[in-house]
Formats: C-alpha cells, sequence, structure tokens
C-alpha cells in the first residue's frame, strides 16, 4: 500500500504545482493581453532626467481607427505639480495615464517628459521613472511582504514597512494573524479595493517615481479608506509630478490643475476653486457628490 502511496502522493504534489502555476500563466497572459507590445525605435535613446516635467501636445488617439477617444488633448504638468482628470465614465481619462506609460503611442500629436518626445526613448527609461497605481490593482499570489517588495527587490524590511506606515496599510497588515507574511492574491486572503490600492501605493512609494500616475478605483470606499487612500496619496504626491484619474473630487481639491473631461475633450479646466466660480460642469458634478455625501449614511461625516 504504501508503494501505492508514495506516487499518488507524488502526484497530487505535482497535481497541485501545476494549478498554481497555470494560475499564475492565467494572470500573465491577462496582463500581457492588456499591454500590447511598443517597439522601441531603433534609435531609442534612453531619458535624460533633470526635470519631470510631462507635456501632452496636441493629443489625438484611437484604438479602433473608427472611433476616435481623445481628441486635441494639451497639458502640462511642471516638475512636483499635481494635475487631475474628472469625467463621466468613458470619457477617456484612463487612457491618457496609458498613453503616458506608453501602452500605447498617440495618433497624432506627441507626449513629453523633460522635452522629449517618449516615442524617442527606451521604454525601460521610460517606466523606471514611473510609478503607476492603477484602478484595480493586480497582487501577485505570494505574501504582502512580496507584493510590496516587488517594487524594488534591494528593498530591507526597514523600507517596506516605511513604505507601509506612509501608505497608511502597516497597521492594518500588523494585526493580521501572519503579518507581512499573509498570502494574498487569488489563492490567498481576499483585500478590499482600499486595501489592495494601498498596498499598491506602498509599492509606489518604494519605488520612489520621479512621475506618479494614481488610477483611483472607481468602486465606492467608505470614508475612512478614503481619507486613508487620500493621506497615502498626498504624503507621495509631495515629492512628485503626479497625475490622477479621479472620481471623487473631495479627493483632488488640492491639485495645481483640474481637467474635466467630455467624450474625449476637455471642456473645462482650472483649479479647484475657479471651477466652481464658473458654475460649470465641474460645479455641477461637486453639487452632486457633496449631495450624494449628504444622503448616505456611511458618508456623513
Ligand atoms: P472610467 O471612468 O469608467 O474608468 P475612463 O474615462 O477612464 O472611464 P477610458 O478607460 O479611458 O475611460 O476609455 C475611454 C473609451 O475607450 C471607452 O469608450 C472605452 O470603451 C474605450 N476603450 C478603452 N480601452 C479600450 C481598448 N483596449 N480597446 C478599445 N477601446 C477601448
Amino acid at each position: 500500500l504504501l508503494q501505492l502511496f508514495i506516487p499518488l502522493n507524488f502526484l497530487g504534489i505535482l497535481y497541485r504545482a501545476i494549478k498554481y502555476a497555470l494560475v499564475d500563466m492565467d494572470m500573465l497572459f491577462r496582463l500581457l493581453e492588456q499591454t500590447p507590445e511598443i517597439q522601441d525605435a531603433p534609435d531609442a535613446k534612453p531619458l535624460q532626467l533633470t526635470q519631470a516635467q510631462v507635456q501632452f501636445k496636441n493629443v489625438h488617439f484611437h484604438y479602433q481607427p473608427d472611433r476616435p477617444i481623445l481628441h486635441n488633448i494639451n497639458f502640462n504638468i511642471p516638475q512636483g505639480h499635481k494635475v487631475a482628470v474628472v469625467g463621466a465614465s468613458g470619457a477617456g481619462k484612463s487612457t491618457l495615464a496609458r498613453l503616458l506609460f506608453r501602452f500605447y503611442d498617440v495618433t497624432q500629436g506627441s507626449i513629453h517628459i523633460n522635452g522629449q518626445d517618449i516615442r524617442t526613448l527606451t521604454t525601460a527609461s521610460l517606466r523606471t521613472i514611473m510609478g503607476i497605481v492603477p484602478q484595480d490593482t493586480v497582487l501577485f499570489n505570494d505574501t504582502i511582504y512580496y507584493n510590496i517588495a516587488y517594487a524594488d527587490p534591494n528593498a530591507d524590511e526597514t523600507a517596506i514597512h516605511t513604505a507601509a506606515k506612509i501608505a497608511n496599510v502597516h497597521d492594518f497588515i500588523q494585526q493580521l494573524p501572519q503579518g507581512y507574511q499573509t498570502l494574498v492574491g487569488e489563492r490567498g486572503l481576499k483585500l478590499s479595493g482600499g486595501e489592495k490600492q494601498r498596498i499598491a501605493i506602498a509599492r509606489a512609494i518604494l519605488k520612489r517615481p520621479h512621475i506618479l500616475i494614481f488610477d483611483e478605483a472607481t468602486a465606492s470606499l467608505d470614508s475612512k479608506s478614503e481619507q486613508a487612500i487620500q493621506n497615502a496619496l498626498n504624503e507621495l504626491a509631495h515629492q512628485h509630478t503626479t497625475l490622477v484619474i479621479a472620481h471623487r473630487l473631495s479627493t483632488i481639491i488640492d491639485a495645481d490643475e483640474i481637467l474635466v473631461m467630455e467624450q474625449g475633450h476637455i471642456v473645462e479646466r482650472g483649479t479647484h476653486t475657479q471651477l466652481l466660480t464658473q458654475q460649470g460642469a465641474y460645479a455641477h458634478l461637486w453639487q452632486l457628490q457633496q449631495q450624494e455625501r449628504t444622503n448616505s449614511p456611511t458618508e456623513n461625516r
């Protein structure tokens, strides 16, 4: 019986290993699907960075030729400034972030970092200076520690704990029975949208990017999680050039410029105060969100 048990047991181990490997392969393919190949130009050069300044110049973009998505987008984020983009679902906000990260190339116009057209640069040099906190963070099937440390394989424990503290997720991790060694991802502990985003922020903090792209989660968060994320982001945004795709206007009151998008066009721009005075689309959206807050029992503050 023992002779039979050993190979069967071995087969069981093998089966589990293959199954887990397939889950990871599945995740890999899904990631690859979202990131089509952008080839470096034959004479691509590494980015020369003296100022992390971002410029969109007359940018037009479509995913498919018969469906234009962005029309003549112009904006500038000087070093250390924060620009926020707001607008209805499908307006093209996340597409701006994808173009800046060079998941796609613009159809017309150009995007510059420190005065260099990003199409002339090596994508590797471009992406090392950017930290991206996506709307829906995919966590690896591994420990929380690994999921944060991934941003900088040389980081030590103190650096990882510090990043998690700034991201407002350290206390939450510490109170889990296995702390930083807790397994997360599809096979591990299921985290809420807010918790996942704070882990992604910790990852971004550890990377210390010159340019931070923050794509706020659409899922509604309770006020406490929202505030925790907001505080984390403020800490991070201080030292970086930031592009925020925002769904909750309360999170971008302090932005240097807010762009309001409708169907791929920038229809209004200015600071929070300027836009409220204009009494246009932004002011309307602000009033709606304020009413929602007052009417929602969990959002009463
Ligand atoms: P949300 O607030 O819902 O995230 P958004 O303003 O960020 O919306 P985008 O994700 O930029 O909107 O999408 C803009 C438009 O582009 C949408 O109509 C969407 O259907 C389309 N789109 C997005 N990704 C692709 C893609 N990979 N292929 C084709 N069309 C796409």
